[in-house]
């Protein structure tokens, strides 16, 4: 099923306030396994409102509709909605009982337009509000779900999860399942060169890349009755990526780190590492401490940043450091020699500024470092396999 949202207010086209309900209901449909196609601002002018609710209903399945449901004259969702599905209004008794409570229990006058508010489009379920006054509501009109909900977050957000989400659970009988699957040692454009094919002919299951720092993620999602079924709808396509990206492929886990595959292989071949950064000023030892499993198998860490410290800490001769430069392969080497010579460790990493010229640019620096650190960890994780 296909999902549009149209959020009604002038405050937002004035960028006075976020839109943080549509950013709630994409999370909402997206767990649902409703496809959101479009999302909808417009202001609190009728002529524009009914135009757009006449567009959604003509191309969506579902269509979400947040405020403008209040009691003034500016709120026009429910009139706008009744009127381009040719409905009329009619008081719902039990919102008109609720209205009245809520305005007794707070000892304030009920004022005429609070009335308005018990209106509902005829033939609509009524999705009473806990939070304030106006009811929210799901009209049928030709196959389209037409969902009117309350503009603040804190009503909206209790009626959407209490009445409206079970509701569409039981509509749509499909749902969206997905697997991850991360790969490092290529670029985005390279990667998605490689599967240029699967993603062209995509249908069920998709494939969407991401990338992310030295890093590029692909969600494969499927949309199936059941997980087993969305499950072996997946596979295939993850099988495909296996021949295609080999082990450049580090985990198909979701919440899977590069640095927790690596602490895991170590942990699994009982390895011990030693590391010596130079560059990368300890984010190496740090993203490795962070996993579980960290303090079986890292041995010593040192931060040798001065040509000095490289001397003392990890005996690289000064003279191969004036020879080849402290950015270069052989430091590096030297270093990790040192560092395997000190600590007899399984695994001994020596890092130094590689990339020399991007260093030097300002701004640049933060990630340098993370490309860094992440092509070490891959480095271990590729020679310890
Ligand atoms: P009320 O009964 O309070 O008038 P309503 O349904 O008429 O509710 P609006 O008048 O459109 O809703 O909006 C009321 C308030 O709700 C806005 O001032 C804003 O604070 C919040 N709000 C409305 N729409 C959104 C949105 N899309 N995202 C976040 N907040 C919103």
């Amino acid at each position: 099923m296909t999902a549009e949202f149209i959020s009604v207010g002038t405050e937002l086209l004035l960028g006075n306030i976020v839109n943080t309900n549509a950013q709630y209901l994409s999370q909402k449909c997206a767990e649902l396994g409703l496809s959101v196609y479009y999302q909808v601002t417009v202001g609190d002018n009728e002529k524009r409102l009914e135009a757009t609710i006449k567009h959604a209903i003509n191309r969506s399945d579902v269509v979400i509709l947040t405020g403008g449901l209040g009691p003034t004259e500016d709120d026009l969702t429910k009139e706008t909605v009744a009127k381009a599905i040719g409905r009329k209004l009619e008081t719902n008794e039990e919102s008109l009982e609720l209205i009245k409570s809520y305005f007794a229990k707070r000892k304030a006058t009920i004022a005429a337009n609070n009335y308005k508010q018990a209106e509902v489009i005829e033939g609509a379920i009524v999705l009473q509000n806990g939070n304030g006054t106006a009811p929210g509501q799901i009209v049928e009109d030709e196959g389209t779900l037409i969902i009117l909900l309350p503009g603040p977050p804190n009503e909206m957000k209790p009626m959407f999860e209490e009445q409206v989400f079970p509701y569409l659970r039981k509509k749509n009988k499909y749902s969206l399942y997905s697997k991850m699957v991360k790969i490092t040692g290529i670029g985005e454009s390279s990667v998605e060169m490689a599967i240029k094919d699967l993603i062209d002919k995509q249908t069920n299951p998709t494939i969407a890349p991401y990338a992310k720092a030295s890093e590029v993620n692909l969600r494969i999602t499927a949309s199936a009755k059941s997980e087993s079924v969305a499950e072996a709808l997946i596979a295939p396509i993850i099988e495909e990526l296996r021949i295609r990206f080999g082990n450049k492929i580090f985990t198909t886990q979701e919440d899977e780190t590069l640095a927790m595959v690596v602490v895991k292989l170590l942990n699994q071949k009982g390895l011990k590492v030693s590391t010596a950064e130079s560059i990368t000023g300890g984010l190496i030892v740090t993203k490795l401490t962070d996993c579980p499993g960290a303090s079986n198998v890292i041995e010593k860490a040192y931060i040798t940043y001065s040509d000095q410290a490289k001397e003392d800490e990890l005996l690289v001769p000064s003279k191969l450091i004036e020879k080849y430069g402290v950015v270069s392969a052989e430091t590096a080497e030297a270093m990790a020699r040192g560092l395997y010579n000190k600590t007899g460790s399984d695994v001994t990493l020596g890092i130094t500024g590689v990339y020399t010229r991007n260093i030097v640019l300002p701004g640049n620096r933060a990630k340098v470092r993370e490309d860094a650190a992440i092509n070490a960890l891959d480095l271990i994780r590729i020679s310890i396999q």
